[in-house]
């Protein structure tokens, strides 16, 4: 077995041909070396280096604080770009970038207020991609409802209303629809705007931003404290009337760039693994969190194997989108400027729910694939926590590239700071108990709590938790670079 084997890799090898075909049941990995002899040994000195230095926390401090917000189309968007490339020159590491043309969305001046049954200043954010109100301020009656099915059962009460949308937070992926789709759903009825709870687990009054689906009525959206309140006030009988003001507009899209940091690989060098963040934020948010963290440790982890002098197998890259938040245009981009080299993507590693205590990655690829993955992460990250492979999500940035067959993750982490489920803050606003150890594992993070709000600042994070994901990803990246073969698709 094991010299057939060897021999079907040469073969595959040799004409650069991803072993699709190749059956793991007919090879067992114990017939030929799946990880380099020194694998366990480099892995652990990418660790070190990683536990040793907190260059990753300071530059990224560093960034959000001189910096601050990096909206897509914004000159501090580019300013942090041309940081980020010099800083990664200086690093000796290989540096492109590629143009990409993003939308550009200006909120302008902005304000709501409860008129009755009081009068009350919401703390509010138009919602990106959001119309204005015409250069006037609007005023109506409102209704509150928790649910789409909630809307529909009143759509003879909607129309010339401010629709206030008070749903429970489940999960993100679940409750996001109301950001994305209240807006369009409440205006088929005949609304004049949309006012969506915050969607997040839990809130200090502070409205969470995030993009929505065209709409020609105004969206923003407005905290759960007041969400709720509102939901209390009309359930009393009393009616609520509420004002709106919303410069919001779009201009014509703008010039970002890809940044792509790259070593090269020492065999095949046309044989790709991706590892990336996000560095454009919302206009209101350092992005510490989301996702400068994430763009920083995968460029962490590409800077940590260059500087070990580790030469891989395969080509490794670091991919910093742009405009992930309110476009996807960066990652849209990759995939056409690539499109060639897919098939060669051995892996695309993305890292965009947080960067604290790693505990492995999510996958989404083919059940070979994930048996290679769980005995590298089981023989070289065990030992710090983070080799674990569950879930199937991924990131909507490698969502393009697992959408043209690119077997792709996500690094998964944990938080502290939530606690466990007995003293978790987030479980009144929700449906509790968290279900543990399965993909939304993630949500026991603190991420949401500060997601696309201005609290997305840098003391939500911590310079060693940041070297943990740096190390978890360099290790990841490394080790499936140096396989005999293409991760099985
Ligand atoms: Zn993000």
């Amino acid at each position: 077995m094991k010299m057939v084997v060897s021999l079907l890799l040469v073969l595959f090898l040799h004409h650069g041909v991803p072993i699709s075909s190749f059956s793991l049941q007919m090879a067992p990995f114990e017939d030929f070396q799946l990880l380099a002899p020194d694998a366990k040994e480099d892995a652990d000195r990418i660790i070190r280096s990683a536990m040793n230095t907190t260059i990753v926390y300071d530059r990224l401090a560093y960034m959000t604080d001189t910096i601050g917000p990096r909206f897509s189309g914004t000159p501090a968007l580019e300013q942090a770009i041309d940081w980020i490339v010099a800083r990664a020159q200086e690093d000796g590491i290989i540096v492109k970038t590629e143009n990409v043309m993003v939308p550009r969305w200006v909120r302008g001046r902005e304000f709501a207020n409860l008129i009755a049954p009081r009068r009350k200043s919401l703390r509010m954010l138009g919602l990106g991609g959001s119309v204005g109100t015409g250069g006037t301020t609007l005023r109506a009656e409102a209704i509150v409802v928790s649910s789409f099915v909630e809307l529909d059962r009143q759509k003879e009460n909607i129309r010339g209303k401010i629709v206030v949308y008070n749903q429970e937070f489940v999960s993100y992926s679940e409750t996001v629809v109301y950001r994305g789709y209240g807006a369009s759903r409440a205006e088929a009825y005949g609304a004049v705007a949309a006012l969506v709870r915050s969607i997040t687990p839990f809130g200090i009054q502070t409205p969470h931003t995030g993009s929505m689906h065209s709409s020609n009525i105004p969206a923003a959206s407005i905290t759960i404290e007041d969400a709720m309140m509102f939901a209390r006030m009309q359930a009393r009988g009393q009616t609520l009337q509420i004002e709106l003001y919303m410069e919001a507009h779009a201009l014509l899209d703008a010039q970002s760039r890809n940044i792509i940091l790259e070593i090269p690989g020492c065999t095949y060098s046309d044989e790709y693994v991706i590892v990336g963040g996000h560095t454009d934020s919302w206009d209101i948010a350092d992005g510490a969190m989301d996702d400068g963290g994430g763009a920083f440790v995968s460029w962490e982890a590409v800077r940590l194997i260059h500087a070990l002098g580790l030469r891989p197998l395969r080509t490794i890259r670091a991919v910093l989108w742009t405009n992930e938040e309110n476009g996807a245009r960066g990652a849209e981009s990759y995939a056409d400027n690539h499109a060639s080299e897919l098939i060669r993507h051995s892996i695309a590693l993305e890292s965009d729910v947080g960067t604290f205590s790693p505990n492995g990655i999510s996958f989404a690829g083919s059940s070979d694939a994930r048996r290679i993955l769980e005995l590298i992460g089981g023989s070289l990250l065990s030992e710090i926590g983070s080799g674990n492979v569950s879930g199937v999500s991924v990131g909507e940035d490698v969502s393009f590239l697992n959408a043209n067959g690119v077997p792709s993750g996500s690094l998964n982490v944990e938080d502290v700071r939530c606690g466990s489920d007995d003293n978790n803050p987030c479980l009144p606003y929700s449906h509790a108990p968290y279900p543990a150890f399965d993909e939304d594992n993630f949500l026991k993070s603190g991420y949401f709590w500060y997601h696309h709000t201005a609290a997305d600042t840098i003391d939500k994070l911590s310079s060693r938790q940041l070297q943990h994901c740096a190390a978890t990803l360099g290790v990841w990246v490394y080790a499936i670079a140096n396989l005999p073969f293409l991760l099985p698709r």
